[in-house]
C-alpha cells in the first residue's frame, strides 16, 4: 500500500480540530511547525572494523508547557516528516493529559535487525553524543519507540552522564525515561502503553455495557505496545484471534495465548509460524470478525481498503497515527468507535512522567502506586474526551485534539509571545 505523508496527515488532523474550536490564528501558526529540527550524520565502527555513516533526527515540536518529550525510533523508513508528525502528536498527547511536558521525537534511519548488540550500543552512544546538549533532563527527554527499548535508553543515559560531569551525574538520570528498573526506570513503565490501551477498552465496554469476557480481539504489531496490550486484555477473558507483525499474519479462531506468543516472538523475532495458528494474508487479517482491533505497528496502516474491510466494534489506536484521514469517515459511518492515539496510547508518556518525577526526587514508587495513578489519569482523560465529543457532537479525535490545543492556547494567551 502507498501511504500518505505522515506530517501532512498530522497537519490535516490539527487543522480540522483548530477549525472546530476556532483556535486563535497565532497559536495555529506556531503549532503548525516544530520549534527545532535537528539532523545529525555520525560515523560508527562496525564489528568488521569498517565505519558506516548514520543519519539521526531529533525534532522538538513545542515546549510551552514543559520540557520536550518523545520517543526514539530505529527503523529503515524513518524520515524527517515522519519524525515531525510524531513530535507534534507528542505535544498534543501531553497537553491532553495535562502533563507538564511538550512534544518531541527522534530516530535513526536504519534497520536494527541488521546489526549486532555491540553495534547497536555504539550506534546509540554515538547518536547520543551527537545530540549533545540538545537533550537533557530539564530540556528534552527521549524514551523508547519502535525498534528501541529499555536497554537503548540505558545506553543513552550512561553516555549523557559520562559527559555531564561528576557533580551533575545523578541529576542527569532523568535525561531519558523507559529505562530498565536496575538503571533507574519506573515500575510499570514497560507495560504502561498497553495498560493504558486496556483502560480505554474497559471504559468503552463499561459505557456500552459490553461484556469483555468472551469478546474477541486482534492486534497488528506485537512489540512492546501490542504484546502488553494483548496480555493485559486477555486477563479480562477476551480472546486474541489474529495477530500480525513485519513478517506476516496468523490466526486461530479458538484463541492465541499472548503470554506464550510473547515468549515465542522473543525467541524467533516474529509471530509467523507460531504453533497452533494458520497463516493469513494482510487483507484477511483486516477482514477478521472481531470485537476489538488494536493497531500497534506503524502509522497509516489503515487506509480506505482496510477501513472497508474492518468488522470490529472499536478500534483502539495503540500506534501513533495508524489511521489515514480518508479512512476515518468510512470507519465512523460503519458505526465503529475509534479511540484516537493521543488518548489510547498515552499510558506510556504518563508513566514516563512518573519515572521522571521519581528520578528528580530520588524516589522509587511501587507498582501499585504507579498503576493506581495511571488508572486514575487514563479514566479522567477518557471521560473528558467522551464528554467533549458528546456535548460538542464531534468525533473523538477532534474532541481530544480540541481539549489539548485549547490548553496550549490558554497558556500562550496568558504568557503572550516575546517580545
Ligand atoms: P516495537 O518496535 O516494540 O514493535 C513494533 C511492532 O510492529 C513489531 O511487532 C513489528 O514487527 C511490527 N511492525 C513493524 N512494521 C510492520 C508492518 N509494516 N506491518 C505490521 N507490523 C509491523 O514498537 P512499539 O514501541 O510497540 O511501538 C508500536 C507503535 O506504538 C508505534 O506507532 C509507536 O510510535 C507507538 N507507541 C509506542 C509507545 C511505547 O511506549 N513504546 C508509546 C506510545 C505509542
Amino acid at each position: 500500500m502507498t501511504k500518505a505523508n505522515p506530517y501532512a496527515v498530522a497537519q490535516q488532523q490539527f487543522e480540522k480540530a483548530a477549525d472546530f474550536c476556532s483556535l486563535p490564528s497565532t497559536v495555529r501558526q506556531i503549532l503548525s511547525q516544530p520549534k527545532n529540527e535537528l539532523i545529525v550524520n555520525f560515523p560508527v565502527k562496525m564489528d568488521s572494523g569498517d565505519y558506516k555513516l548514520f543519519k539521526g533526527y531529533r525534532v522538538q515540536h513545542n515546549n510551552l508547557r514543559g520540557p520536550y518529550k518523545g520517543g526514539i525510533r530505529y527503523h529503515h523508513e524513518v524520515t524527517l516528516d515522519e519524525i515531525k508528525a510524531l513530535a507534534a502528536w507528542m505535544t498534543f498527547k501531553c497537553a491532553l493529559h495535562d502533563i507538564p511536558f511538550g512534544g518531541a521525537k527522534g530516530g535513526i534511519k536504519f534497520n536494527p535487525r541488521d546489526y549486532s548488540p555491540t553495534e547497536l550500543e555504539r550506534i546509540t552512544r554515538r547518536f547520543t553524543h551527537a545530540l549533545g546538549n540538545n537533550i537533557g533532563p530539564e530540556h528534552d527527554i527521549p524514551a523508547p519507540d519502535v525498534g528501541t527499548n529499555g536497554q537503548t535508553m540505558v545506553w543513552m543515559m550512561d553516555t549523557y552522564m559520562a559527559f555531564a560531569g561528576a557533580v551533575s551525574e545523578h541529576t542527569s538520570r532523568g535525561v531519558v525515561t523507559g529505562k530498565t528498573l536496575a538503571a533507574g526506570g519506573s515500575h510499570g513503565r514497560e507495560a504502561a502503553t498497553g495498560q493504558g490501551i486496556v483502560h480505554c477498552i474497559t471504559e468503552w465496554a463499561r459505557d456500552r455495557r459490553f461484556e469483555l469476557n468472551g469478546a474477541t480481539f486482534m492486534v497488528q504489531g506485537f512489540g512492546n505496545v501490542g504484546s502488553h496490550a494483548a496480555k493485559i486484555l486477555a486477563r479480562t477473558g477476551a480472546s486474541m484471534v489474529a495477530v500480525g507483525d513485519w513478517k506476516g499474519y496468523v490466526a486461530n479462531p479458538d484463541g492465541i495465548n499472548p503470554f506464550k506468543l510473547a515468549e515465542y516472538v522473543a525467541r524467533t523475532g516474529s509471530v509467523v509460524d507460531y504453533p497452533g495458528t494458520h497463516a493469513i494474508a494482510r487483507e484477511a487479517f483486516f477482514a477478521t470478525e472481531v470485537d476489538i482491533f488494536i493497531p500497534a505497528a506503524l502509522e497509516l496502516e489503515i487506509g480506505v481498503a482496510e477501513a472497508k474491510a474492518l468488522k470490529a466494534k472499536v478500534i483502539v489506536e495503540g500506534a501513533n497515527g495508524p489511521t489515514d484521514p480518508s479512512a476515518e469517515p468510512i470507519i465512523l459511518e460503519k458505526g465503529i468507535a475509534l479511540i484516537p492515539d493521543i488518548l489510547a496510547n498515552s499510558g506510556g508518556v504518563a508513566v514516563s512522567y512518573y519515572e521522571w518525577l521519581q528520578n528528580k526526587r530520588s524516589e522509587v514508587w511501587d507498582l501499585e502506586e504507579v498503576e493506581e495513578k495511571l488508572a486514575k489519569r487514563m479514566k479522567r482523560t477518557y471521560l473528558a474526551v467522551s464528554e467533549f465529543a458528546t456535548s460538542r457532537k464531534c468525533d473523538w479525535r477532534t474532541a481530544a485534539m480540541c481539549i489539548s490545543i485549547g490548553r496550549i492556547a490558554k497558556a500562550y494567551g496568558e504568557r503572550g509571545i516575546f517580545p
